[in-house]
């Protein structure tokens, strides 16, 4: 089966405190999605919903690719992620359906071609320019580094000999931010004029925004004003790139990653139907629209159907306003902004939080187009939903959620029932429109004729960043 028949899964490392951690996954399927190579195009992530457990129940397709968007493979992409799928290996039978999990993108040959644009491009978009790299020019590829996982670093040094065995540069290095060699002495690793730096990171954040530049010497934080390339550093001349997940090219390596994929695993295969045994998120949801009066109603969206057969949607609040005083959205991924922030202007986390911005109306011009833009507002509700009418939507008890937690996270396992009730009594209960059925919290699901209700299965990782919150005081990123 070709691959415009099956769905593609990004999943990504999100995070509930920084909307930057999660942008470049989003852009990267939304590139994939609009060039049209898959039939459908999912994300999901560890910190942020839909998180990985409800990752599979988004698409209905019998052929599923799971790409990591990570860097290395480790702890995430061995561990973390079959588990919370369920899967077994690179094919795994999983429902009537097959789940194809491809290496992370970080290891794909083309990430080589990655690196390199990304250089090319933070010195060409600069006034200075670099005559001849080849002469002058050290290319520094720098990554976290961490003696828990080989791994992360020995792709970065395959990075860099692969970059210097080109020779474009007149030398390419690794460079660490918690191991040799470190990102501190990059000035004794060469004695080249000319210095480009690329963060081998799949967003930015607090490392390749504040962190790296410290450690090269440079005065301003690469997020505020006046931060332009090149920096005279050690009598050099340096240039600071972003981090290479953002690189747009990184959706043509996904797509090579499951190339790769289907040449080492898929050649023999009988490949079957379009359609797996999943349930069918979109009939259901034609069959509600039939059998409701418009308005519907999902959390604080209104839909209306317009004349032509597509859909309106705007904040319910909005509903009586005169339609030619909202901001137009043209598609779905305009949506992808509105969420970010609440109404003081905040980050928003959950996005079940009824705090949603007002003011817009978005023009979704078919029913693919309006499950993507409630899948922007309530991610993988729609699947909760029809799941849970069918009565087969699992429910994860506060326990099974704890135990599951790693890392700095694992302590939430300390947290006994009466804990989480009283947490729920603050987080969500005035929070959240969601309706929790996981035990010892779960509660009736209520809804108007007309409303499409919001199914809570497990205990997100927001109220998970609460529990933490709880025992070890505020967190920070
Ligand atoms: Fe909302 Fe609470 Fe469920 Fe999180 S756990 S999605 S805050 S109801």
């Amino acid at each position: 089966m070709p691959i415009r028949d099956a769905a593609l899964l990004l999943l990504g490392h999100g995070s509930t405190l920084n909307a930057d951690s999660s942008a470049p996954t989003y852009q990267h399927a939304e590139e994939l999605r609009r060039r049209g190579d898959f039939a459908e195009v999912h994300v999901a992530f560890w910190k942020e919903e839909p998180n990985f457990r409800q990752a599979l129940r988004q698409t209905g397709r019998r052929q599923v690719y799971v790409v990591p968007n990570f860097i290395s493979s480790g702890y995430f992409t061995e561990q973390i992620i079959p588990r919370e799928l369920g899967l077994t290996g690179p094919v795994t039978r999983l429902g009537g359906r097959d789940i194809f999990y491809c290496q992370p993108v970080g290891l794909n040959p083309a990430m080589t071609e990655a690196l390199l644009r990304r250089a090319g491009e933070v010195v060409a978009s600069s006034e200075e320019k670099i005559a001849d790299p080849a002469k002058t020019a050290c290319l520094f590829i720098c990554g976290h580094g961490t003696s828990l996982n080989d791994n992360s670093t020995k792709i970065i040094h395959e990075q860099a000999e692969a970059i210097r065995a080109r020779g474009l540069y007149a030398d390419c290095q690794p460079v660490l931010m918690e191991q040799r060699p470190f990102v501190k002495d990059w000035h004794t690793l060469t004695d080249c004029p000319d210095v480009v730096v690329v963060p081998f990171f799949i967003s930015d954040g607090l490392h390749s925004f504040e962190d790296i530049p410290v450690l090269l010497g440079l005065t301003h934080n690469i997020k505020e004003q006046g931060f332009t390339n090149p920096h005279c550093e050690k009598e050099r001349r340096l240039w600071y790139a972003t981090a290479i997940g953002t690189e747009a090219f990184i959706a043509d390596v996904i797509l090579a990653q499951v190339r790769q994929f289907q040449n080492e695993h898929l050649e023999t295969r009988n490949l079957g139907d379009a359609m797996g045994e999943g349930p069918d998120i979109g009939q259901e949801l034609v069959q509600f629209m039939e059998q409701t009066p418009s308005p519907w109603k999902i959390g604080e969206i209104a839909i209306r159907p317009t004349q032509d057969d597509s859909y309106h949607l705007l904040h319910q609040d909005d509903l009586e306003s005169d339609p030619a005083s909202l901001r137009i959205l043209p598609s779905p991924e305009d949506l992808r902004e509105l969420i970010r922030l609440d109404r003081e202007g905040n980050f928003r986390p959950l996005r079940a939080a009824p705090n949603l911005r007002r003011g817009w109306l978005l023009h979704a011009q078919n029913l693919p187009s309006l499950r993507l833009a409630l899948d922007y507002l309530y991610p993988a509700a729609l699947a909760n939903w029809t799941l849970w009418k069918q009565s087969t939507l699992p429910t994860t008890p506060w326990r099974e959620t704890a135990e599951r937690q790693t890392g700095r996270f694992r302590i939430v396992r300390e947290i006994d029932e009466a804990a989480i009730q009283e947490l729920v009594a603050h987080v969500c209960r005035p929070g959240c429109l969601k309706r929790r059925l996981w035990p010892p919290t779960a509660q009736l699901v209520e809804a108007l004729p007309s409303e499409i209700p919001l199914p809570c299965p497990e205990a997100c990782n927001f109220l998970v960043g609460k529990a933490r919150e709880k025992l070890k005081g505020p967190d920070e990123e």
